[in-house]
């Protein structure tokens, strides 16, 4: 195999379908399952409020470079928008739209109080050094400062950021109200104000609903196989979690390529390897396999936990997999999803297989509010709790009205946010 494609990314810009036009076609089948008329479904696929902002960044060269920024609050009738912060170079408000829309779907599926958001800025931050992302990020925040507090908008980390991020944020926010204000970012440093778990409870959810749905057919964790796309925040502790769970991890990749070994990968030296500063793919313990090719391995379960669009018809009609678990966020075109429906395959969809991470960001701002801070095994339990709920919720839909995972979740969710919507009434 040449070296180029064991580096293809899991999307090509440009050609893979956009995650809005995915996002506004899934509204689209929920309200026509849903029977909703078309101001109700204007309602729901329009951001109630976007913020779209120049970020001028002074380099430690001297030098000035200028970054787009957003934030979009596509809905807040349950409550504050909630939703991530992409640190990517490619992101743009269209993406970011998407993003919030999911969110907003995902809060009302786990029943979390929140409305969803998501917020961008154009930076590839592995190009820039730590002082200048602190920079970028302190300027971002001041910008949003109008739209964002713990009763308006709370953000979280996403792909590019982390915790550090997340604490910036905070006190930029903090500083400039004159108080400090723990609960306006969750995914945050346990130091100032975040919660035992957070940093894992994406993954741990991940893994919850990939259980819960394998347990339905009879067969748990310590009987199959998985590939794991994308060795982030969520990929790398998803693929720990399964291998504690006696799973046999044969495959993960980021953006570099991946490694496989059908004898199973040891994923904590993997993970020790990568928080050493190894990629993936100079791992020694497995062979190469491109992000292509780990999407149409051999293995019973698929988690793609990295990028939008990966599943498409074409990729989707060589998965072997019998479950997909979403770990990533709008990971399966609508085509995508077609294909994988028609050939059996069952997706636990995003809006519920990760929803682990606004579950316990929910918990995080509950005990910020209270300055009260629960123990990691009330976290824990809580977490698994309300994901074996949504997932019950979910799945009984599903079944009795014979539509897939993601029509299912998607009713639920759009429906909770319809159910606002009306009872509060229009203004004026
Ligand atoms: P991250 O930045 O920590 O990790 C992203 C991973 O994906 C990295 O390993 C990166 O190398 C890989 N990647 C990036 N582009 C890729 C490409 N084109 N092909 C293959 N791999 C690629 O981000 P994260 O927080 O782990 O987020 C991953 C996904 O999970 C995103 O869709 C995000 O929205 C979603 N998500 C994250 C959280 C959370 O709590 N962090 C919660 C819910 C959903």
């Amino acid at each position: 195999m040449p070296d180029e494609d064991r580096t293809t990314p899991a999307t090509t810009p440009g050609t893979a379908t956009a995650p809005l036009e995915t996002a506004q076609a899934q509204l689209s089948s929920a309200v026509e399952i849903l029977g909703y008329d078309e101001g109700l479904h204007q309602m729901l696929a329009t951001p109630r409020r976007e913020m779209n902002v120049a970020v001028p960044l002074r380099r430690d060269d001297g030098s000035i470079e200028l970054f787009r920024g957003y934030r979009v609050q596509h809905n807040i009738s349950r409550g504050p928008g909630k939703g991530g912060l992409r640190y990517s170079a490619g992101v743009d408000v269209d993406e970011v739209r998407a993003l919030a829309m999911w969110m907003t779907w995902k809060c009302a599926v786990v029943d979390v109080p929140y409305g969803g958001a998501k917020g961008g800025v154009t930076i590839d931050p592995a190009d820039y050094s730590t002082t200048e992302l602190e920079r970028v990020t302190r300027r971002y925040t001041s910008e949003i400062m109008p739209i964002i507090g713990p009763e308006r908008d709370i953000m979280a980390p996403d792909i590019g950021t982390n915790e550090q991020t997340m604490a910036w944020v905070m006190d930029t926010y903090s500083v400039n109200m004159g108080y400090t204000v723990t609960a306006v970012t969750t995914g945050k440093p346990l130091t100032v104000g975040g919660s035992l778990g957070r940093a894992t409870a994406t993954s741990r959810g991940v893994v919850h609903a990939a259980a819960a749905a394998l347990a339905e057919a009879g067969v748990r964790l310590d009987e199959v196989s998985a590939a794991v796309q994308g060795f982030g925040k969520v990929g790398s502790h998803a693929a720990r979690f399964l291998h504690e769970a006696g799973t046999k991890v044969v495959a993960v990749s980021d953006e570099h390529g991946g490694i496989q070994s059908s004898d199973g990968l040891d994923v904590p030296a993997l993970l020790a390897h990568v928080a050493e500063g190894g990629h993936v793919s100079d791992f020694e313990g497995g062979s190469p396999v491109s992000n292509s090719e780990l999407l149409a391995l051999d293995v019973d379960v698929l988690v793609p936990a990295a990028v939008e669009g990966v599943l498409d018809a074409e990729t989707a009609a060589r998965v072997k997999a019998r479950w997909v678990v979403e770990g990533a966020n709008g990971p399966t075109t609508t085509e995508g999803d077609r294909v994988l429906a028609e050939r059996g395959i069952v997706v636990v969809p995003d809006i519920l297989a990760n929803a682990g991470g606004v579950i316990v960001s929910y918990f995080e701002w509950v005990q910020a509010n209270q300055a009260y801070w629960w123990t990691e095994q009330e976290i824990a339990e809580r977490l698994e709790q309300r994901m074996a709920a949504s997932f019950n919720a979910v799945s009984t839909v599903s079944r009795r009205e014979q539509i897939t995972m993601r029509d299912a979740a998607l009713i639920i969710g759009v429906r909770r946010v319809a159910e606002a919507h009306q009872i509060r009434g229009l203004y004026p």
